[in-house]
């Protein structure tokens, strides 16, 4: 290629990748602006590349700061909730500028890894699912772990707020749980979480709610749009749950119970932390006034 490229000459040049990619466009690595060539002179657009992906921020891997810094030639596949694109991106030099040319190709069932016995391959889109998967589940109890917690609940408490509704948690904590571990071993105590994780999950109420594993023998229940009222309702049913659940493990019957502790707000001004701070000092009542209730 001559020095004389203009987007004009990209375009018309690139047009045969038309068919191997969904998005060619050329891109100001700083701005994250898309380009036009309106004949003489670059001008941005008014939408962002990350926009055109779904994203509403700058990717936190952007490689076209890197293909800018490095002058190269760089490659990623970037997961969109359930969508994932292959980015390609290549620095130009335009005007005595560098600019980015931008291909993008949605992958999501397209794109395969290895090879199988039936020889489809494994879909790039299903590993990275798997691999998000893995790292916000709670692999004994099959629940959101403490990442997915401190993820998901400022996220939930700003929604709510900016609906001027209400969000409740339920700090969850098994009672004598040490006790249980000592008498029946560890492979028990397991058994114990994992059934009781099991009855919390059963009395959730929509797609809305959720449970996280907070800590070893804690469970958070998380209710958004839930007052007190609706709180306690949730908690008497998993109270009851437990009560009512027998829990047998190796001819075993295991005595189980929980303490409760709730914390409801409205209050847009509260942080993560005092949220939680409140449900747990609640929930430290329960465990003193005897355990086996709740405390709201
Ligand atoms: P309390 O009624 O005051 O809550 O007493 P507790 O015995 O339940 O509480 P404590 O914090 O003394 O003990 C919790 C125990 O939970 C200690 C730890 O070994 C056990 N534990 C934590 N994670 C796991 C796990 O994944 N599996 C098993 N089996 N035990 C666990
Ligand atoms: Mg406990
Ligand atoms: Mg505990």
């Amino acid at each position: 290629m001559d020095n004389d490229i203009t987007i004009d000459y990209i375009e018309n040049n690139l047009s045969i990748f038309k068919k191997l990619y969904d998005v060619i466009r050329v891109i100001d690595p700083i701005t994250k602006r898309v380009l036009l060539y309106n004949g003489n002179t670059i001008v941005e657009k008014g939408s962002t590349c990350f926009n055109k992906i779904g994203r509403e921020s700058i990717c936190e891997n952007c490689i076209s700061i890197r293909a800018l810094k490095d002058k190269k030639t760089y490659m990623k596949i970037e997961s969109v909730d359930s969508k994932s694109y292959l980015i390609t991106v290549l620095p130009i030099e335009v005007e005595n500028k560098t600019l980015i040319v931008e291909l993008i190709k949605e992958v999501t069932d397209s794109l395969f890894y290895g090879h199988s016995l039936d020889g489809e391959g494994c879909k790039v889109s299903n590993i990275i699912s798997d691999l998000k998967l893995m790292t916000i589940r709670d692999s004994l109890t099959d629940i959101g772990n403490r990442r997915f917690i401190d993820e998901t609940l400022p996220i939930d408490m700003q929604l709510c707020f900016k609906k001027d509704e209400p969000i409740s948690i339920i700090m969850v904590d098994v009672d004598y749980f040490k006790m249980i571990n000592d008498k029946f071993g560890h492979t028990t105590g397991d058994f114990v979480l994992k059934e009781l994780a099991g009855c919390l999950k059963q009395c959730i109420r929509n797609k809305k709610d959720w449970i996280g594993r907070y800590g070893g023998e804690e469970f958070l229940v998380c209710i958004p749009g839930a007052d007190e009222k609706a709180a306690l309702e949730i908690a008497e049913r998993m109270h009851e749950c437990i009560l009512k659940k027998k829990f047998i493990h190796n001819n075993e019957d295991i005595k189980v119970t929980a303490s409760f502790g709730i914390c409801s707000t409205v209050d847009k001004k509260i942080t993560v932390e005092e949220f939680l701070n409140f449900a747990d000092k609640k929930l430290y009542e329960a465990k003193n006034a005897g355990r086996n209730r709740i405390v709201f």
